[in-house]
């Protein structure tokens, strides 16, 4: 839903990860306006779209905790099934798709538009190397190649962001969140004692250990 904000948000976004899941304050054109996306199970979120507004809004006070000052409703609530999607096919006879339109994936780990800048770069650089080989870029096998790449990309990611929500928010969570909570305090340990560990995950939150796309490297076309 739109929420009227007392004081202007300045262009940032909120983003505060709750035990439930993530809920997002993102600037709308207007500066004294957010749009608030709270991911939460399905029986607590219709539960929440619902109720009146003073309650919700004490609800929203609780869980934001004046993060992004004092909001108040500016249009009606809504209730958006959270789904993940992969395209079977990213290309097809002058057809490609990118972003989300290629990928829709849980919003909890915050790489949707990673992503499509990954799938943005990748196409720029199938599309350079096709013209350098005299290529039209809708030939078959030109967007053979950014498809192999970008879907194989664009599954990892959607298989991990889908088991983390499961984890952290899904049926068994109460047992499996404690645990996953362990294993990335031991993994963050680890790394900060080891550099090259260190190195090896920032490598592969960056697009993997995989060539980069030559925009990732700095080039400019
Ligand atoms: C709450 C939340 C938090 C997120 N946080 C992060 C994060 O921290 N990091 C991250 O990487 N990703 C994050 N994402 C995901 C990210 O926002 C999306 O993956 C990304 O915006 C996808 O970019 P896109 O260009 O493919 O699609 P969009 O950003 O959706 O852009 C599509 C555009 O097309 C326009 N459009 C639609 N239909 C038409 C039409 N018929 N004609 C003309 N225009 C049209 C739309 O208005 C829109 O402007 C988050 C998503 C959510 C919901």
């Amino acid at each position: 839903c739109v929420l009227a904000c007392d004081r202007p948000h300045g262009g940032q976004a909120v983003q505060i990860f709750l035990p439930d899941g993530p809920l997002a304050l993102l600037p709308l054109p207007d500066p004294h306006q957010r749009a608030l996306i709270w991911s939460l199970p399905h029986s607590r979120a219709r539960a929440l779209a619902e109720i009146e507004d003073d309650v919700f809004m004490h609800e929203l006070a609780r869980a934001t905790q004046g993060h992004a000052g004092t909001l108040a409703p500016d249009g009606p609530r809504g209730l958006q099934k959270l789904v993940l999607a992969l395209a079977e096919n990213y290309v097809d006879e002058r057809l490609c798709l990118l972003g989300d339109a290629a990928h829709i994936i849980h919003p909890l780990a915050g790489q949707g538009f990673n992503l499509a800048l990954r799938d943005a770069a990748q196409l720029a650089d199938t599309l350079f190397d096709a013209q350098a080989l005299g290529l039209a870029f809708d030939g078959p096998h030109v967007l053979a190649d950014y498809q192999a790449l970008r879907r194989a990309d664009g599954g990892a990611m959607a298989a991990t962001t889908h088991i983390l929500a499961e984890i952290f928010s899904g049926p068994q969570s109460r047992f499996t969140a404690p645990l996953a909570r362990l294993g990335l305090a031991l993994t963050g340990r680890m790394a900060r004692a080891n550099q090259g560990l260190a190195a090896r995950f920032r490598a592969q939150a960056n697009g993997g250990t995989a060539a980069l796309p030559r925009l990732m490297r700095g080039h400019r076309f």
